[in-house]
């Protein structure tokens, strides 16, 4: 990938961006999560600016329009042991703060969950139907995050809301409409933050690709200065649900409508597309999947 200056990659998003979707599991719901930062180029780049390894700083999240205090830590570790490793971000709190109180309130039914399975046996993770999300972003606040909540109930709202919607029209909407955050009506607050999530999650591939179709590799972006890749499922999202970014790759326009008209088969291992005429045609630019 070339070379960007940071602040040129941050300057190019708009007023948040994606960080993580993290499951809800028991050590959330008491005192902090790593976030893994592989992948995340931007907050990569964002994290080194504000946070050196082996500091802690206080930072503020926003949710549910409250505003909590937490601490974000870069993890110390043995850089001889693990060279070239990224940097292991945590979000801590104590058990009792005020933030951590707030999020089992509004996981009640996974807290209640997990606390019983925890004591019969060990359980700490959330079975597949029951899973919840908290998904975290930036904010233009150097110190400020913004955390969103999906849970099991919000899933349900969203999978009746979009069943029966076509495929590319759901993308279409996540590719270029903005998302609009005056809608009041409860049930289209769940689609809302289902829509800021699989926006945020292409957004962020579209910058870690530089723009380039991951099949042809070809960035508009430099040639024509304009940004038109746009983001794909490769499992239908209408129908699974599936924005983990693991399901999501970078087309050109081009590619992109190809993929929806001859319905090609991916194959996960190889990262081929097979097509119906058995003309095959792989990614050549992968680093996520
Ligand atoms: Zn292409
Ligand atoms: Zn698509």
């Amino acid at each position: 990938m070339e070379k960007r200056g940071s602040s040129q990659l941050i300057d190019m998003l708009e007023d948040q961006f994606y960080i993580y979707k993290k499951e809800v599991d028991w050590s959330a719901l008491r005192e902090g999560f790593s976030i893994p930062v592989s992948t995340q180029i931007v907050f990569q780049e964002k994290i080194k600016s504000y946070i050196k390894r082996g500091e802690k700083r206080d930072i503020n999240i926003i949710l549910d329009n409250h505003t909590y205090q937490v601490k974000l830590i870069n993890q110390i570790f043995d850089e001889a042991k693990y060279p070239g490793h990224s940097d292991i971000v945590q979000i801590r709190y104590s058990p009792q703060s005020p933030f951590v109180i707030k999020l089992r309130e509004i996981f009640k039914t996974s807290m209640d969950y997990l606390k019983e399975k925890r004591i019969s046996n060990r359980v700490t993770k959330l079975p597949r139907e029951r899973r919840e999300y908290i998904v975290l972003y930036t904010t233009q606040h150097e110190n400020t995050f913004f955390l969103d909540h999906i849970t099991n109930s919000d899933s349900n709202q969203i999978r009746k809301v979009i069943s029966g919607m076509r495929e590319e029209d759901f993308e279409f909407e996540s590719n270029y409409k903005k998302i609009d955050d005056s809608a009041r009506i409860e049930a289209k607050q769940q689609v809302i933050k289902i829509r800021r999530l699989d926006k945020a999650v292409g957004e962020s591939l579209k910058l870690f690709y530089n723009y380039k179709c991951q099949i042809c590799g070809v960035n508009f972006s430099e040639r024509h200065n304009c940004y038109i890749v746009e983001a794909h499922h490769i499992e239908s999202f209408v129908s699974t649900m599936n924005n983990n970014a693991n399901n999501i790759i970078v087309l050109c326009p081009c590619h992109h409508r190809i993929m929806h008209k001859a319905n090609p088969i991916f194959d996960k291992r190889k990262f081929i597309f097979t097509y119906p005429n058995g003309f095959e045609e792989n990614l050549i630019l992968n680093k996520h999947l």
